[in-house]
């Protein structure tokens, strides 16, 4: 598989190959692992998810053949460098459905994508009775620069509730969307309940009131394949560390009228035109918005990881994870005392599973199944008022990627009810 992926570097997606999981897990070598004598078991692919070799060696290669900062040597390694990081911006336009390279910002991830557009777009934008609207469950990234702003601005807050079975609760859209409405904020899935939210659909509502609209793809971008042009959104968020990329690798897709007409954001080398001591003029885009040394070596690694997607594909890769999905809800629901979080439909849904024990605090679930070497996530995952709605104070959550199979949802299982006899329930 992994040579399969060298000779296809640079060209074009071919997908649809049959998911052979065996093949695809040995290119992990983290899977490997023997954690305190229990097979790992990684089941916190919403967090970050696992590098394949192929990743991890163009990191290694970068770093001994190629390093060099960019845009501003005229030497073979800098021009080399310098190639190798825009390569990556031509690959991520194409990856998210053949937009501009110059609409393509890399940021350090969703978080300062979002905070970007806050900071620029929010700030010149965002006037006194405003009304910014977000959904119910939005991550602490794509909430709190926007509470933020609405203070500061004295705007108001709106927000889209949800249903008692996780899907966004349309039944009075049209008085929460409106005229007034100047910017729609919202996740493509979400982290905790896993809904997949209907933003085409959304996107086309606010744009008929004339406003503005951001998609968190942090949890969808690695997921589903995804076209910002058909969204029809104006800015589009995600990071690379989700999608089997490196850390320190955010992506900010934005139109380019929004972002010409945009301040900059962070100010200093390499996004400017021309200084003098009283006056100031902006590089053209992308570079207006990469001020100062980027995260070279984990731009140009997170190529491999989309090439490696690509020779996967990503409707098998969906298919694989609906399958999976399915799997798990089933037996996981076949467990007393456990309440799992979200739709049960795995069309509407993607392999996030949020889950609670009648019983069972979820720190202490999280960690007695890292006892048994499987890893999952406990707590309010970055969503208090998500939390709050639902009525928890913490969920456990498992979630799963391309490598993840049957045997590792029958650990879980397993272990799930393990616990619940030691502790006697
Ligand atoms: N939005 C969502 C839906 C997320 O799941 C996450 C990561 N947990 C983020 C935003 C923030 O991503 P990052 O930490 O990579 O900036």
């Amino acid at each position: 598989m992994e040579q399969k992926i060298k000779n296809m570097q640079h060209s074009p997606s071919v997908g649809l190959l049959p998911i052979d999981l065996e093949r695809i897990r040995a290119d992990f070598p983290i899977l490997d692992q023997i954690i305190d004598g229990n097979q790992l078991v990684y089941l916190d692919n919403a967090a970050t998810t696992q590098k394949p070799r192929v990743v991890i060696n163009a990191i290694i290669e970068y770093y001994r053949k190629y390093n060099a900062n960019i845009h501003r040597g005229l030497h073979y390694l800098a021009e080399k460098s310098t190639e190798m990081y825009e390569h990556t911006r031509i690959h991520v336009a194409d990856f998210i459905g053949g937009v501009d390279p110059k609409e393509v910002i890399f940021t350090r991830g969703t978080t300062e994508a979002i905070n970007l557009v806050a900071y620029t777009w929010g700030e010149e934008n965002i006037k006194e009775g405003d009304e910014i609207v977000i959904t119910e469950m939005e991550h602490h990234a794509n909430l709190v620069p926007w509470i933020q702003l609405a203070k500061k601005k004295k705007a108001i807050l709106k927000r889209i509730p949800i249903t008692f079975c996780g899907h966004l609760d349309q039944s009075n859209i049209n008085e929460i969307i409106t005229s007034k409405t100047k910017l729609l904020a919202l996740t493509h899935m979400s982290n905790v309940l896993g809904t997949i939210n209907p933003v085409a659909e959304l996107t086309a509502l606010a744009k008929k009131h004339g406003a503005v609209v951001l998609a968190d793809g942090a949890q969808a971008v690695p997921h589903l394949k995804v076209d910002v042009k058909s969204l029809g959104v104006d800015f589009y968020a995600f990071s690379s560390h989700k999608m089997l990329g490196p850390t320190g690798v955010g992506i900010l897709y934005g139109k380019k009228e929004l972002l010409e007409a945009m301040p900059p954001f962070n100010m200093g080398g390499e996004m400017i035109r021309e200084v003098s001591f009283d006056h100031v003029t902006w590089a053209e885009l992308p570079n207006k918005f990469e001020g100062g040394t980027p995260n070279i070596a984990d731009v140009v690694a997170f190529d491999a990881a989309l090439h490696y997607l690509e020779e996967i594909g990503m409707d098998n890769l969906r298919q694989h994870e609906m399958d999976l999905t399915k799997y798990a809800i089933e037996h996981l629901s076949a467990i007393p005392g456990l309440e799992i979080q979200g739709p049960r439909e795995v069309e509407q849904r993607g392999g996030v599973i949020s889950f609670t024990d009648n019983d069972l605090h979820p720190h202490d679930i999280s960690t007695f199944l890292d006892s048994k070497g499987i890893a999952i996530r406990a707590g309010h995952h970055c969503a208090q008022p998500l939390m709050s709605i639902l009525g928890k104070i913490a969920t456990a959550r498992a979630s799963l990627y391309i490598y993840n199979n049957e045997a590792d949802i029958d650990a879980l299982v397993k272990a799930l009810k393990g616990m619940r006899r030691y502790f006697g329930l």
